[in-house]
């Protein structure tokens, strides 16, 4: 059924916002990233959390997508590894998202899954072990910056990690056969 007048004229336009935009020219594991209109939700959050030190919201929203696109780096990686093409790289407020080629075997979709634990994991030591050696001494921005990168990042992997329905857990624990 065709959509005519205001009604259709809305639905189109929220439809259009709920489409993920293309980030100019820039790729991600040669896969065009996207963001999500949702992203902006979690940036007036990070604003909201760092209300009383307004000069830690870049670091927490930059982090954010540090942490999300390095997730999404991993995904893309084992997919390409795997030789399947990645269509897309998006950004959203609670997630990102790999989109690639239906995989042929469950074994690929499984470390396809774990590639994006896996770059966290990687992501998690140099700011964890510069954290734990520098203490207080860096200037408390730097030392925000490596909370985020290692203890923010490492709750992240975790909580993906459950086997729910849309997170990463979901698929990975298929590896193992459980019962
Ligand atoms: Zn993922």
């Amino acid at each position: 059924m065709k959509k005519g007048g205001v009604n259709g004229f809305m639905q189109r336009g929220l439809h259009a916002l709920s489409r993920p935009q293309r980030v100019g020219r820039i790729t991600l594991c040669g896969a065009p990233v996207y963001w999500r209109w949702s992203l902006i939700v979690m940036f007036l959050a990070h604003g909201f959390m760092s209300r009383r030190h307004p000069e830690m919201w870049p670091i927490i929203s930059v982090s954010w997508l540090i942490i999300v696109g390095v997730h999404e780096y991993g995904h893309a990686f084992v997919a390409r590894r795997f030789g399947y093409r990645v269509s897309a790289i998006t950004f959203g407020a609670f997630h990102g998202s790999c989109v690639y080629q239906a995989p042929e075997y469950e074994a690929h979709e499984v470390a396809v899954a774990w590639g994006g634990v896996a770059a966290q994991a990687v992501l998690f030591v140099v700011p964890f072990v510069l954290h734990t050696a520098l203490g207080r001494m860096p200037p408390p921005p730097v030392r925000l910056l490596l909370v985020e990168l290692s203890y923010v990042n490492l709750f992240v992997l975790v909580l993906n990690l459950l086997p729910i329905r849309g997170f990463d857990g979901h698929t990975a624990w298929r590896a193992i056969p459980l019962g």
